[in-house]
């Protein structure tokens, strides 16, 4: 198998797939997309991969997932240095993002065959039980803003459920898909069951209307779930899209608020505030709401830009200038329509794609802040006069991805969550994601699940078998 299906050239603006560093805006390196022809080989490749992997027992799979698993761990630091370089993550999330990718590897190594075992059935006559069995290659498209986390998430469930997996990485990140793809290499991976793939977002489609294509996942922006899903729906192909969201903050009256103004900053800001599932919206109780407002400003302020290779750096960059732009202009358009800006909302005065962190206020319905995903860092705040406000507040929302509650009453926490609409809640936390844990959401944040047991059942055939114990028909 080949490392990499790319080619350096000079850099360019028109180059779709570019390592930029945005501390400091520098070109690290470009590269080419693929020929359609190279694309067509590396298809033919994949499903030739998979005519055998199909085939190997759970044993078999699971040496090289885990071997996959063990040198992501043993790599971490150079891996980890990728993603710095390439999107701006500080150092220290981004060696946890590796590590993390290696656990969820080595989870569906250890449980795949458990989580595919036949079900037996109960019919009223005879005997049946459903197995599951692998469909073919699956596409995926995967975002920059957790580089090896999202492949990680595909990957582990994909490959051990006996499918084979090409991948679009996002642009901005096309070295960290290039090491990814190499790590299956350096595991032992047969030609084609692990390939990265730079592509165009035309080739992208075509790879969806292949007839060697069973099945699609995407991660990413609603406008790029639209499309992809669209491109799926015209082809009958199965697909799962993780998409955005802009999840509720509940602070109830009773919140305990040391314990939750420190998720409040970690929530908003961790990777810079560009995660899918990241606090955006804080709906806090009036009775407490200055006084959040008051410690949540003080811990925002205290936060220092840095160089996000440095371990002591508490604000890294976004991820590009053209994010930075795009989100400063998103805070000035809230503000143009009545939003009032009370902390930060500017770009800050050093190289690089920094912002301040900031806090907007008085976002009423008819503002299209009220309804935007702010990817970055900048909270949006709503004092609500009590629980019920609170919940309706969160619900009205076009996302459902996922939430949180704050309230010293873990019984009410739970009232609450089950009140809201998204597709996963958080009570006094939000560690949104472990191996073992299903993650999506519902309405405009998409459809479909990932990791825990759910996430290796998304492409595979559910087939029910049925032993006959009656006299056939006449
Ligand atoms: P994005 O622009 O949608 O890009 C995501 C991926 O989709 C990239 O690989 C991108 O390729 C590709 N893409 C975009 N439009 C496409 C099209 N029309 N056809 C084919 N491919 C297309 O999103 P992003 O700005 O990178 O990521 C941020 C978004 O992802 C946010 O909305 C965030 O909430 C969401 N997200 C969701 C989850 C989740 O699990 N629910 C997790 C992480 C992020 P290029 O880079 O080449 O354009």
């Amino acid at each position: 198998m080949k490392p990499a299906l790319a080619v350096t050239k000079n850099a360019g603006e028109a180059i779709a797939y570019k390592s930029v560093n945005p501390f400091n805006g520098k070109t690290v390196k470009t590269f080419e997309e693929l020929t359609d022809k190279q694309l067509d080989a590396a298809i033919a490749t994949a499903e030739a991969c998979y005519k055998t992997w199909k085939n190997k027992t759970y044993a078999e799979r699971a040496k090289i997932v885990a071997k996959a698993a063990s040198l992501l761990h043993e790599r971490a630091d150079e891996f980890a240095k990728l993603a710095t370089l390439e999107m701006g993550k500080r150092i220290n999330e981004a060696r946890g993002e590796v590590e993390f990718s290696s656990n969820i590897l080595a989870y569906y190594a250890k449980n795949a065959e458990k989580f595919l075992a036949p079900v037996k059935l109960n019919p009223t006559v005879g005997e049946a039980h459903m197995e599951s069995s692998p469909i073919g290659v699956i596409f995926c498209v995967e975002p920059w803003n957790f580089p090896f986390y999202q492949l990680a998430r595909i990957a582990g469930p994909h490959l051990m459920a006996g499918n084979v997996v090409m991948v679009k990485h996002a642009g901005i990140v096309p070295q960290c898909g290039i090491a990814f793809e190499k790590l299956w290499i350096d595991a032992g991976a047969p030609p084609g069951l692990y390939t990265n793939l730079l592509i165009s977002h035309d080739q992208a489609d075509k790879v969806v209307d292949d007839e060697r294509i069973k099945g699609v996942a995407l991660t990413g922006s609603v406008a790029a779930g639209q499309s992809i899903a669209a491109q799926a729906g015209k082809n009958l192909k199965v697909s799962s899209m993780e998409l955005g969201g802009s999840d509720a903050f509940i602070v109830l009256d009773d919140a305990d608020l040391e314990h939750t103004i420190k998720w409040a900053v970690w929530g908003r800001m961790y990777n810079t505030g560009q995660t899918c599932c990241a606090a955006k919206r804080f709906i806090v109780d009036e009775k407490i709401a200055d006084k959040f407002l008051e410690k949540f400003q003080a811990a925002l302020k205290a936060l220092k830009p840095g160089d996000p290779m440095d371990e002591k750096t508490t604000l890294g960059p976004l991820s590009t200038e053209s994010a930075l732009i795009a989100l400063l202009k998103q805070v000035d358009g809230a503000v143009a329509k009545g939003a009032k800006l009370l902390m930060g909302g500017k770009r800050i005065d050093r190289p690089g794609a920094f912002m301040e962190p900031s806090i907007l206020t008085d976002i009423k319905p008819e503002n299209p802040a009220f309804r935007d995903e702010f990817f970055g860092p900048v909270a949006l705040f709503f004092r609500v006069k009590d629980e019920d406000a609170a919940i309706a507040l969160a619900n009205d929302s076009d996302f459902g991805l996922g939430g949180s509650v704050f309230t010293k009453d873990v019984a009410r926490g739970k009232r609450v969550a089950s009140r809201v609409e998204t597709g996963m809640m958080f009570i006094n936390n939000i560690s949104w994601s472990d191996a073992e844990l299903p993650f999506g959401g519902i309405k405009n944040s998409g459809y479909g699940r990932e990791l825990g047991d759910m996430g290796i059942q998304q492409f595979v055939n559910k087939k029910l078998v049925r032993t006959a114990s009656m006299e056939a028909p006449e």
